[in-house]
């Protein structure tokens, strides 16, 4: 049912709630979810961490943001020849075991090039892939070491692909998510998926009762078959209220840009449609290192919080976050 823009104020102020997602780790800092992203993130107090989930050749649910690996690791060194006919190497295509034996570093661009400069740059440390697993049992670990509750926010990659590979990604996403205490309607969780049919799936087909978010992207990106314009109609929001919880637009989805280029401040039309439908909004991604043209931190933080009414946002570095949040 909608309720009205004041009374969801105070129910937020209630709540003090602005959360804050680790995206991929803390990965403003160390390569993106390796472990070692994952325990950095940990120390810098998010409310969640993210992990981004593929499916290997033996059905092993491991922590990478593509289902190829060439952009975050040094497979085409260790496995030259192992690519499809496409030029790229599939994690899909390997065995836990062997991706074990791959380097990862920092996300780099078709070029080779880093594409945040001023993020990690040394070559020495080893860091590797890691299965859901392994980042599941690590928080918890924390978590019952430090007495902390941080939740974790897995993102289903890719499950048209998943599916036609003959490997249902959801499922086992689920599995891992029921085992380790974090999933159900009472686990400190968010399931992600960008694929609406897919979302859909989890939710009736599957049978998932935790909290789940529909990712909107542009359709230009082809992150899945779902139409991101139709998504963000009215029918569309309403439609995706009966199956998600919240949802999880880019930030030039819920700031007007055209207004911004002209220095104004304006929010996008369509969040009308969110709001109606109660819906949290979670959008991505803070980075301090790339902030939108002319904008602070603050001042982008603070317009996600009182303009777009956000519920909280993805970040690469949690500790301007944090910072902000404290003092706002
Ligand atoms: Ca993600």
């Amino acid at each position: 049912m909608a309720t009205s823009f004041e009374e969801r104020d105070s129910a937020k102020a209630e709540k003090n709630e602005f959360v804050i997602v680790a995206h991929r780790g803390a990965s403003g800092y160390l390569p993106e979810h390796s472990l070692e992203s994952t325990t950095l993130a940990y120390a810098q107090g998010p409310d969640f961490i993210e992990q981004d989930v593929v499916i290997t050749k033996d059905n092993v649910p491991v922590v990478l943001h593509d289902i190829h690996l060439e952009t975050v690791s040094n497979v085409e060194m260790v496995f030259p020849t192992r690519h499809r006919s496409d030029g790229r190497y599939y994690a899909r295509d390997f065995t836990l075991s062997e991706l074990k034996t791959l380097a990862l570093h920092e996300r780099a661009d078709s070029d080779g090039k880093q594409v945040f400069k001023a993020r990690y740059s040394g070559t020495k440390a080893h860091f590797t892939i890691a299965t859901l697993y392994e980042h599941f049992e690590l928080i918890s670990e924390l978590n019952r070491e430090f007495g902390q509750h941080i939740g974790v926010y897995p993102e289903v990659k890719s499950p048209a692909f998943h599916l036609n590979e003959g490997v249902d990604a959801s499922k086992i996403v689920i599995d891992a998510l029921l085992e380790y205490g974090f999933g159900g309607d009472s686990g400190n969780s968010f399931l992600q998926c960008f694929d609406f049919t897919e979302v859909k799936r989890i939710r009736s087909e599957l049978d998932y009762k935790g909290k789940i978010v529909m990712l909107i992207g542009e359709n230009s990106w082809k992150e899945s078959g779902t139409d991101y314009d139709w998504l963000r109609s009215e029918e569309g929001m309403r439609v995706v209220a009966q199956y998600a919880d919240g949802v999880g637009p880019w930030l030039g989805h819920v700031l007007d840009g055209k207004a911004m280029k002209q220095g104004e401040i304006k929010l996008a039309s369509w969040l009308t449609h969110v709001y109606a439908n109660n819906l949290t909004i979670h959008p991505y991604t803070y980075r301090h290192d790339a902030l939108p043209a002319g904008m602070t931190g603050e001042a982008l933080l603070q317009t996600l919080k009182k303009v777009v009414k956000a519920d909280g946002v993805f970040t690469d570095q949690v500790p301007p976050v944090k910072e902000w949040r404290k003092n706002d």
